[in-house]
């Protein structure tokens, strides 16, 4: 598991950088704090982590 799991991850809606607490895992759901957008956590083949949006 990678270890940048934390720290921040860009809001594809408003481009802004959301926090992360840490514990998130794939589908994880959270809201964007600036667009109030619902994002689903997201791991890619790389274990690259990304958000998407989840209406
Ligand atoms: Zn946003």
């Amino acid at each position: 598991m990678a270890a940048k799991s934390s720290g921040y991850l860009r809001c594809p809606m408003c481009d802004a950088e959301v926090p992360l607490e840490g514990d998130e895992k794939q589908g994880s759901e959270i809201f964007c704090p600036f667009c109030q957008t619902p994002l689903s956590f997201k791991v890619g083949r790389d274990e690259e982590a990304f958000f998407e949006e989840d209406f």
